[in-house]
């Protein structure tokens, strides 16, 4: 078998341009008029800062952030924060707009922005990870807040750095404003006023939808297999959660390589191995395979959660497994979607299959306005509503029009914005 590198490393791609490519295709059959489509195609406000750090050697470094607001029809700009190497102006458009069309389909009052920092967070300390955090939220300034644009989770950062953001614009304001800040950001640690079940939440949306997907092709997962590309957040906790239904993780992998394991992995130990080491790199539990051996593993299920155009022609022809759930952003590029279309594999798309992450920061942030703490039963119970619904809703379309289930994502978050553009008219 030859070797495989993702085709994000194969050749120059434009993430940006794969997305506008479906909110085309979905803006035909809405019949969305061109002035709207016109104002949807291309991101409100693109900020960019540069900003120093100083770091523990106490030399200063210099850093490079976006924030993008695609839109804010429906409400405050609403996405995460991502820090990785690779962050560039396009990828992170792609990522806000998409956040467009994932609040609009679940039905949300927000809107879509998403932002990130250019650098590799596995190389600094935390005392490093907390002044960048500080800095680009500085750097942020008024750009953000609980009413206008309220980042979250994503690659490259979790529940700490979103308590260190909060705490930096909290104490960026007055002091009797203070305490009304709190829901400037979501995905913060319990403690600090995130809510119950965020953590879980994008993996459990997920597993929601593909038990959907199994009541409706009569599929017993029982028993069944997964292969999860992406140990981190969203990969770990879809591997815990299906196991509960009885699916074992046969193969996986992150920055480091890929593992196989047949009897399946202990997820719990797993997680807790690469919340100590950083990667899976090195666990004893299971086997090296290499990337090219980890798409052909035959399984029931394939979960890629890890980022952007990972599957490809070569992957796509590769995968050996009757179900795809999309955790990651834009992991499948349009050759591999064309290929697995051909060969009959259904894909639940992104927007749809990682809405739970959005949905249950949305559930902070009223908490946070509102001074409440629900518990996990009635953030768990309105999850599954908010899944249930919006899986039957794209399915439904999907069926009615004869349209992949991406498309008639697409297709109900578009007619919502359609319908809210009308009423309101363009100012002045
Ligand atoms: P994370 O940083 O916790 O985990 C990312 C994982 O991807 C890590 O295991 C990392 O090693 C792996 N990875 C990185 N580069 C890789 C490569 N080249 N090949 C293989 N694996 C690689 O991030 P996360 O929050 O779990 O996000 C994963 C995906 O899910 C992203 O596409 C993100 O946009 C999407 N997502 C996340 C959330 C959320 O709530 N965190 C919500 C919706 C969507």
């Amino acid at each position: 078998m030859s070797e495989s590198v993702a085709p994000s490393e194969a050749h120059a791609y434009d993430f940006f341009e794969v997305v506008s490519a479906y909110l085309r295709k979905a803006t035909d059959i809405v019949g969305l008029p061109a002035h709207i489509q016109a104002m949807l195609a291309q991101p409100k406000n693109e900020l960019i800062v540069h900003f120093p750090v100083r770091m523990d050697n106490g030399k200063f470094r210099m850093f490079k952030g976006y924030r993008i607001q695609h839109n804010n029809l429906l409400g405050p700009y609403k996405g995460g924060l991502r820090f990785h190497q690779d962050v560039s102006l396009d990828d992170v458009k792609a990522l806000a707009s998409m956040m467009t069309w994932k609040c609009a389909l679940m039905g949300i009052p927000y809107g879509g922005a998403k932002g990130g920092v250019k650098f590799n967070p596995r190389e600094l300390s935390q005392d490093e990870l907390m002044r960048v955090t500080r800095r680009f939220t500085h750097a942020l300034g008024n750009n953000i807040g609980p009413h206008l644009d309220i980042p979250a989770p994503d690659v490259g950062t979790n529940s700490q750095i979103m308590v260190w953001l909060m705490d930096t614009f909290m104490n960026s304001v007055g002091t009797s404003a203070k305490n009304a800040q709190r829901a400037v950001v979501t995905g913060k640690t319990i403690e600090c006023g995130g809510s119950a079940g965020r953590n879980k939440a994008t993996s459990q949306g997920l597993v929601h939808c593909v038990t959907e997907w199994a009541k409706a092709n009569r599929f017993d997962l029982e028993g069944k297999t997964a292969i999860i590309q992406g140990f981190g957040n969203v990969g770990s906790f879809a591997a815990l959660l299906l196991a509960k239904l009885g699916v074992s993780t046969i193969a996986t992998g992150d920055h480091s390589g890929y593992m196989s394991s047949t009897e399946g992995f202990n997820a719990h130990k797993l997680r807790e191995y690469v919340s100590k080491n950083g990667s899976i790199d090195g666990y004893a539990g299971g086997t090296p395979i290499s990337r090219d051996e980890f798409f052909g593993t035959k399984a029931d299920i394939f979960i890629p959660a890890a980022l952007e155009n990972q599957i490809g022609a070569h992957e796509a022809q590769l995968l050996d497994v009757k179900l795809i759930a999309e955790g990651a952003n834009g992991p499948t590029n349009l050759d591999g979607e064309r290929i697995l279309d051909e060969r009959g594999i259904p894909i639940i798309p992104d927007i749809l299959c990682n809405s739970g992450g959005v949905t249950v920061s949305y559930y902070e942030w009223v908490q946070n306005l509102n001074s409440e703490a629900w518990d996990l039963e009635k953030v768990d119970a309105k999850l599954e509503k908010a899944m249930k619904d919006a899986y039957g809703r794209v399915m439904q379309v999907s069926r009615d029009r004869n349209i992949t289930p991406r498309i008639a994502a697409y297709v109900v978050a578009l007619e919502r914005l359609n319908v809210a553009f009308s009423q309101r008219g363009i100012f002045p």
